[in-house]
């Protein structure tokens, strides 16, 4: 590929030159660093509806959207007036707001497999205390995991598969003991076979499983919908709980996540992300006899002194309210498929090995030879085409999550011809590659 006249990134530069003295890897959370696509990480100084801007003034398209929070884009005039409004009041206090049961309500008529919430503050601790309300719930230890599913940085959850079938997890990072990685068992997405046999095999002890029903943290994993059918009918004949992560998916392929897609209903949910309007928010739900053994209820103990921000909530109830309105996931879902399928038949006709999936407005560029990708062991793992598409479109105003393995994002901002732009510096972009 020839080699692009670049875009001006030196105040990006000298900044990622000094961050690095604060922060390991310069960053503060390690995929922004640009590790995965080589090259250095553009410093943000705003955005607005669809564009960011980095700090050296180049202005981009964003497809990465926070990581997916950003469902209305950047800075959406009524998420935004709610929370200078609300924060004319304070920022926060440590006792219960009104906003906590205004957010929660307007959750909770929509939703209707779960009775009651907690909030918490990212994704990562709706999912920790999940996985803690499901042990105490039904008195056992083990639980199960997907291999390609990431639930955030839970000890119990950084664990990959051993050897063999269905096996004990092996900790996938320093500092989370083997004795921890033990009590996880990791298994095959997509694979009902191995599933019953685990369950057989451990059922007396295992607590729960969990699973990204739209697996989309490891390339954009579509599940047979047998697949997940069969894992909720065994989760209930073997007496095992099963927790939905929608951390990435719910409000953003249907209000109601996955599980409104589907009509698949686990019996705790997680979510963040999108539920948080661009602020910290994480939350955990299920029905009344669960959520009853939450503290101070219940014997789980779970506590935030930033849980249920007023800020948060107000952020996050203004931008639900938009996407509950009808047609919202219609249209970005139309939006998604129009852009993908022009780079898609595009790739066809030249008989390229890369096709763009999707399900909602989540999309991945998959560069498998067109086969359908359904676990992780299938992904290339050479990411050389996806790491000189992204740079090439960094220096043609288009902003990808910074690693092939991540999903891309289209909000309500992005509009036809931002799409059309979009598609036509990607198709440009493979015409170099290949
Ligand atoms: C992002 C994500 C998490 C972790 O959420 P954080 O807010 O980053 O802690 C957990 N599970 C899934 C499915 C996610 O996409």
């Amino acid at each position: 590929m020839m080699l692009q006249e670049g875009i001006d990134r030196s105040i990006s530069n000298e900044l990622f030159q000094e961050s690095k003295n604060y922060f390991p890897g310069g960053v503060n959370s390690p995929v922004r660093a640009f590790k995965s696509v080589g090259g250095t990480p553009l410093f943000i100084k705003k955005g607005d509806g669809a564009y960011i801007w980095d700090e050296d003034g180049n202005k981009f398209i964003d497809f990465c959207c926070s990581w997916g929070p950003l469902i209305l884009g950047h800075n959406d005039p009524d998420v935004f007036h709610s929370i200078v409004e609300t924060l004319k009041n304070g920022s926060s206090f440590g006792a219960p707001t009104r906003k906590e049961n205004e957010l929660a309500s307007f959750i909770l008529e929509r939703i209707p497999f779960i009775d009651k919430l907690r909030f918490v503050s990212s994704g990562t601790e709706a999912v920790m205390s999940a996985i803690r309300l499901a042990r105490g719930y039904t008195g056992k230890n083990k639980i199960v995991k997907f291999d390609g599913c990431y639930h955030g940085h839970v000890d119990a959850l950084l664990v990959n598969a051993g050897s063999g079938l269905a096996t004990f997890g092996t900790s996938s990072s320093a500092g989370v003991p083997e004795t921890f990685a033990q009590e996880t068992l990791v298994l095959p997405l997509n694979d009902l076979d191995t599933l019953k046999t685990c369950f057989e095999a451990y059922s007396g002890d295992i607590a729960c499983v969990i699973i990204e029903p739209i697996p989309a943290n490891n390339g954009l994993l579509l599940q047979d919908n047998s697949f997940l059918n069969g894992l909720r009918a065994l989760c209930t004949e073997f007496n095992i709980l099963l927790i939905f992560d929608e951390v990435i998916s719910g409000f953003r392929v249907a209000f109601g996540g996955a599980t409104e897609l589907y009509g698949i209903y686990p019996d705790i949910v997680t979510y963040g992300k999108i539920i948080g309007g661009g602020l910290p928010v994480g939350a955990y739900g299920a029905k009344k006899e669960i959520m009853q053994f939450v503290s101070p209820d219940g014997p789980v103990y779970q506590a935030g002194t930033l849980s249920g921000n007023p800020v948060a909530m107000a952020a996050g109830l203004e931008q639900l309210k938009k996407c509950s309105e009808q047609g919202f996931y219609i249209e970005l879902a139309n939006k998604t498929t129009e852009f993908i399928e022009g780079i898609n038949s595009f790739c066809a006709e030249n008989n390229f090995p890369l096709e763009l999936v999707s399900i909602g407005s989540i999309f991945w560029f998959s560069f498998n030879g067109k086969k359908r990708i359904l676990s992780s062991s299938q992904i290339d793992p050479d990411m050389t085409y996806f790491n000189k598409l992204h740079n090439y479109l960094l220096n043609q105003g288009v902003y990808l999550g910074p690693s092939g393995y991540e999903v891309g994002f289209i909000s309500s901002k992005h509009d036809k011809k931002m799409i059309e732009f979009a598609a036509q510096k990607i198709i440009e972009g493979i015409k170099e590659l290949f």
